[in-house]
Parts: C-alpha cells; sequence; structure tokens
C-alpha cells in the first residue's frame, strides 16, 4: 500500500491507474477505524480493481464547541488496516494541505441538509459536502462507498453528485453494529462502561420502533415516540431527535409508505464519566412491500472478530 499525503502526487497516482484501465474506488473516512469502515473498504475491493482511502479529519465540518481536537487519530494503526484490508493508496493529508487553496467557496447542499443533523450541527453539511466535492476532485474515482449509518450525509453527497454532475457512482453500505446492536462509530471511544449502556439506548429505541411497525403499527408519530421514550428512559443520554423521514430526500414523513425507504433516525448525546459527552446517531431503515414492513437493520459483527469499541 502505498502512502501519500499530497494532492497532486495523488492525482497522478490514480491518473497513471486510469490510463492503465483499471476501475478506481474510493472510501473517504475521517480514521479511527473499525468494522464500518473495513466493510466499505473489502466492498470496495472486491468491487474496483485499484482502491484509495482517505483520512482526513476536517476541521470544516465540525462546529466551534464540537469534538474537532480530541476526535480520535490513529493513522499509524489506520494505515496498517488499511494495508491488511487490501487498499492501494492511503491519502491522508494535512490540513494545509487540503485548504491550500483562498478558501472562498463551499458547497451548500439544500434539500436533504435541512433538519435532523442539520438542526443540531449548523454548517455540518457545508462542510461535509465541500470537503468530499475536494476528495473527489483529487481522487477522481469511478466508485466511492458510504455507510448507511450516516444516513443523511449518504442523501446530501447523493444529491450533490446529482446537482453538479460528478462523473462517480455512490455506492450505500450497511450499518455494521456491535453484537449486541450499537452501531460502530469512531466516537465510540469516548465511552465508559456506563456511558456505553446508555448508548445502547438508540439501538434499543430502533428495536422497539421496529416491534410496533411488524406489529402493524404506521404512524411516524408512534414509531418516533418509541423510540423517543427509550432514549429519554436513560439518565446519561440527551435525546437530540427521533424522526421518520425519506432515506432519499429527507422529506418528513407521516407515516410509513410504500415505494419509500422509510428512515427512522436517532440522535443523543450520552455523558460520559469525566464530564463530556459524545453524540452519536443511528437508524434503520422500512420499506413496506405487499402491506408488509421489512426491516433494515445493517448488519451485525461476529462476537469473535469484533474490536472493543472502549
Ligand atoms: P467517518 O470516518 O466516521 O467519517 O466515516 C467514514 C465512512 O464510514 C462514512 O461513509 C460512514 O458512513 C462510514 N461508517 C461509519 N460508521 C459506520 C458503520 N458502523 N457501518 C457502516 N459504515 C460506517
Amino acid at each position: 500500500m502505498e502512502r501519500i499525503d499530497s494532492v497532486e502526487m495523488t492525482r497522478k497516482t490514480v491518473a497513471s491507474w486510469r490510463a492503465e484501465g483499471h476501475l478506481v474506488g474510493f472510501v473517504p473516512t475521517m480514521g479511527a477505524f473499525h468494522e464500518g469502515h473495513v466493510s466499505l473498504m473489502r466492498r470496495a475491493v472486491a468491487e474496483c480493481s485499484k482502491v484509495v482511502v482517505s483520512v482526513f479529519v476536517n476541521p470544516l465540518q465540525f462546529g466551534p464547541n464540537e469534538d474537532y481536537a480530541s476526535y480520535p487519530r490513529q493513522l499509524e494503526t489506520d494505515a496498517q488496516v488499511a494495508s491488511e484490508a487490501g487498499i492501494d493508496l492511503l491519502f491522508a493529508p494535512s490540513v494545509e494541505e487540503m485548504y491550500s487553496g483562498p478558501g472562498q467557496t463551499k458547497v451548500v447542499v439544500d434539500g436533504p441538509a435541512r433538519g435532523l443533523c442539520g438542526d443540531f450541527r449548523p454548517g455540518h453539511f457545508t462542510g461535509v459536502a465541500t470537503v468530499v466535492a475536494k476528495l473527489f476532485n483529487i481522487v477522481q474515482p469511478h466508485k466511492a462507498y458510504f455507510g448507511q449509518k450516516d444516513a443523511q450525509q449518504l442523501a446530501v453527497i447523493e444529491t450533490m453528485v446529482a446537482d453538479l454532475d460528478f462523473p462517480v457512482e455512490i455506492v450505500r453500505c450497511p450499518t455494521v453494529r456491535e453484537p449486541d446492536g450499537l452501531a460502530m462509530s469512531s466516537r465510540n471511544k469516548y465511552l465508559d462502561e456506563e456511558a456505553r449502556v446508555a448508548a445502547l439506548s438508540l439501538y434499543r429505541g430502533l428495536e422497539q420502533a421496529a416491534s410496533r411497525a411488524l406489529a402493524g403499527e404506521r404512524r411516524a408519530a408512534t414509531l418516533e415516540a418509541a423510540v423517543a421514550e427509550t432514549v429519554r428512559a436513560e439518565p446519561r443520554a440527551r435525546l437530540e431527535y427521533a424522526e421518520l423521514r425519506d432515506a432519499r430526500t429527507i422529506e418528513k414523513l407521516d407515516r410509513l409508505e410504500p415505494q419509500r425507504e422509510c428512515l427512522l433516525a436517532v440522535a443523543a448525546r450520552i455523558s460520559t464519566s469525566g464530564g463530556g459527552h459524545a453524540r452519536l446517531i443511528d437508524n434503520f431503515i422500512f420499506r413496506l412491500k405487499n402491506g408488509r414492513v421489512e426491516v433494515d437493520r445493517g448488519v451485525f459483527a461476529d462476537k469473535n472478530s469484533t474490536q472493543s469499541s472502549q
């Protein structure tokens, strides 16, 4: 695996691959790899002949009171994980390398960036869309892999790609969970033992809603309340939202609807022992087919293969 921190060298390397006829896959990340990241890498390696992974903690997508400074950074371990997953190029630029231009241009996506995390993290999706647009222009992949765990981000990126005619195919990959259901996240590293228990309330809430839906409930308000009540019952959790939305457009839904992917999304802040907190998100997708509900929870990691989330 090559490790490159320069924009120019990354461009040159990928250009030579493309000239040789390779199909180039790309997995953008902020590092601190867990099995969710690895699942994206494996899928890319299976579908493409060359794969680039980027590790860049993007300051533009963090608010002033968010965890940019404390976000876990472990580039040497990440490089080993990426290499073992069969990655060809690890692009890990510095902030100065990524933002060496005048910094006067931002990519603002409207519709799907409204509501949910868009309300609680002002400017976040502009930061995400801007860095992903830059990364697409630097790497120039044929296919780019994103996790369903960050459902609103996926909708924002797909909308940006469609609106701005990026010549890249976006591949949606399922959420990978710990064996007990907690969605894997680099931010799970913030969780102490008690906070880890509280964090599981997001998944448990979604399961409560899934049981209701499987028993015939269709109303958004009832499904959202099932999630909200479960999270609110945890003293260490502070609910930000529990909402039913269209997974592609992020429009609000009043009920589960056929012909749509219905996203039940939740976000909460989990307070940790040291007085800090971890902001976690999770979601299930509901599909209504022939009057029956299908629940898409993503995939559960094997008990023996999972890394500790501590
Ligand atoms: P991040 O490093 O958190 O910015 O995530 C990089 C990519 O990995 C994004 O496309 C995320 O959606 C994806 N990802 C993060 N956590 C998971 C997970 N538990 N399952 C699947 N994909 C994930």
